[in-house]
Order: structure tokens, then C-alpha cells, then sequence
């Protein structure tokens, strides 16, 4: 029997929000009622964290950072370091989102230097983003590009180790476009991405490892998305920074 993986919808606010912002957004978001039976976390800019983890304190709303650094300290100007992030009490961090793969130069090796830094160096739990774009969808080539992800983003890690990660299935053409992945599209690369893992590391991790769906995930379309067997969660941008629309996203059902 599979161990139970419990739903995990996260939000993730890119590059939104200043700390009054984050601020405001959490003392509206504590007290909408929740579904208990759905976990969730708010992965925010470096600055909103020490407010976030202030005003969630005492809650089960998690606190995450978007990235962090593989080194623990030195000269590399204008980067985060993972004793940092401890220090600051986040449980999540995003490893590898699309927007840094593209626009900052992170590659398959640092992502994977990343998921070995937290893994092995602290509790915080990585979500860890996988995703083709739309040329490699066309030319059908998106299996290719996802379990080349998931291969050179997990090497070196332990079973123990990947079963700790979250992975997040985003196809770069559905972020924040409002064009989604149908529930089938999703549910047959989120099952793909769970033979991968299997591949690697047999079915007692591949069972076990959560796995989400993000792009463009709004409260009218999570139900059918959640219930895709495949598919544990949602990573969730632009539908994440308003507390009322995030909070109907976690109480699909
Ligand atoms: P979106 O972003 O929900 O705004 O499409 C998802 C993500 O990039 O994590």
C-alpha cells in the first residue's frame, strides 16, 4: 500500500508584493477557513519572509523562499544563502522555476547543486520546477525534456533524499498565459514524471513523492486538476496573490 501522499498546493508570488503587501495579505488569508486535509505553503520574495513567517506563526500555513544560493557564504552579490533561509524559518523552497532557468542561467547543474545543498543541509523541503516550453511541446519532445530534467536534477540524490522533494510539473506555455494544461495533458506528464522517478528509484519513492501541477491553476479549474490520480497538488502564481482567490483554490473540495 502506498504511503498516503496528502494534497500540497503552494502559492508562489514571483516578484509581487512589498512587505506592507505581504503583510496585508496575511492577516486577511489566516482567517479565511480552510480545508485542514490540504497543505499549503507561501513561497515569497526574500524581503516578505520574516513578516510571513511572523504572522503565520502558531498556524499550519507554511512559509517558502523562491530560490537560494548553493554556496553557504561569499562574494556572489545579491544571492541567499541556504543558513540563511534556516535562519529566517522558512519549511520550502523553489528550486528551478522556469523564469530563473530562463532569464537568470540556472542550469540542470545548479539546480541539482541546490536540491544536494538543502537536501543534505537542513529540513526545508525544495520544490523542485520541471517544464517544456511550447517549441518542445510542438515538435513532441516534452517527455524527453522532463525526464532529461528530473535525471540531471536529481543526480546524486538519495531515494530518502527525492522522496523529500516536491516536484512541480509547469509547462512554461501555460504559466501565467491563462491557457492551462487540460487536466489530461497534466495528468499524462505528472504520471510520466512519476515512472521517471520509479525508473530511478523504484515504486516505494515513486509512490510517495508528491508531485504538483502549476500554470495558470484558478479556483474554477483545481477540482478536475486535483483529481487527476497523478497529480498531489498545484504550485500557484498569479491566483495566489489575492488571499480570498488562493483560499478557494485550497478549498476545492
Ligand atoms: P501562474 O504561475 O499560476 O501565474 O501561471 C505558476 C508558476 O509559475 O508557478
Amino acid at each position: 500500500i502506498p504511503e498516503l501522499r496528502v494534497p500540497f498546493i503552494g502559492g508562489n508570488w514571483k516578484m509581487f508584493k512589498t512587505i506592507s503587501e505581504a503583510k496585508a495579505f496575511a492577516e486577511v488569508f489566516r482567517e479565511i477557513p480552510r480545508n485542514p486535509g490540504v497543505r499549503t505553503a507561501i513561497c515569497a520574495p526574500f524581503l516578505d519572509i520574516p513578516v510571513l513567517t511572523e504572522m503565520f506563526a502558531g498556524t499550519d500555513i507554511g512559509v517558502g523562499a523562491e530560490n537560494v544560493h548553493f554556496e553557504d557564504e561569499g562574494a556572489f552579490t545579491g544571492e541567499i544563502s541556504l543558513p540563511m533561509l534556516k535562519e529566517a524559518g522558512v519549511g520550502y523552497c523553489v528550486i528551478g522555476h522556469s523564469e530563473r532557468r530562463q532569464y537568470f542561467n540556472e542550469t540542470d547543474e545548479t539546480v541539482n547543486r541546490k536540491l544536494k545543498k538543502v537536501l543534505s543541509e537542513s529540513s526545508i523541503t525544495p520544490i523542485l520546477c520541471v517544464g517544456e516550453n511550447l517549441k518542445q511541446r510542438e515538435a513532441g519532445n516534452e517527455k524527453s525534456v522532463v525526464s532529461g530534467q528530473i535525471e540531471k536534477d536529481f543526480d546524486g540524490l538519495t531515494p530518502e533524499q527525492a522522496k523529500k522533494t516536491v516536484i512541480a510539473y509547469e509547462p512554461i506555455w501555460a504559466i501565467g498565459t491563462g491557457k492551462t494544461a487540460t487536466p489530461e495533458q497534466a495528468e499524462e506528464m505528472c504520471g510520466f514524471i512519476r515512472e521517471t522517478v520509479k525508473s530511478i528509484y523504484g515504486g516505494a519513492v515513486s509512490e510517495s513523492v508528491i508531485i504538483q501541477y502549476g500554470g495558470s491553476v484558478k479556483p474554477k479549474n483545481v477540482k478536475e486538476i486535483m483529481a487527476k490520480p497523478d497529480i498531489d497538488g498545484a504550485l500557484v502564481g498569479g491566483a495566489s496573490l489575492d488571499p480570498e482567490q488562493f483560499a478557494a483554490i485550497l478549498n476545492y473540495m
